[in-house]
């Protein structure tokens, strides 16, 4: 399997997982593709980038172990670690 195609099996693997509510599952599918990226020099998926979290590599679902708002122009992402992250839209 190329490694583009590894990085999209482990990032739907977590977000299944967070949907399932298997965190810790998710967090370790969250490692594994960002590993994947890294060795590969790829780039992250954009909606990966915005629920996995860079300090507690959560897969966050929002209203459940995230808060999400919108502000001047920016969504703002609270995760339940405490990181909070701001991304124009
Ligand atoms: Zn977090």
């Amino acid at each position: 399997m190329i490694a583009e195609e590894r990085v999209e099996r482990l990032h739907a693997l977590a977000r299944e997982a967070a949907a399932d509510g298997e965190t810790d599952h998710a967090r370790e599918y969250v490692r594994l593709a960002r590993r994947v990226a890294e060795r590969n020099r790829l780039s992250l998926p954009r909606t990966f980038v915005r629920f996995a979290c860079d300090d507690c590599d959560r897969y966050r679902r929002p209203g459940v172990d995230a808060r999400v708002r919108l502000a001047d122009g920016h969504v703002v992402i609270a995760c339940d670690c405490g990181r909070i992250d701001r991304y124009p839209y």
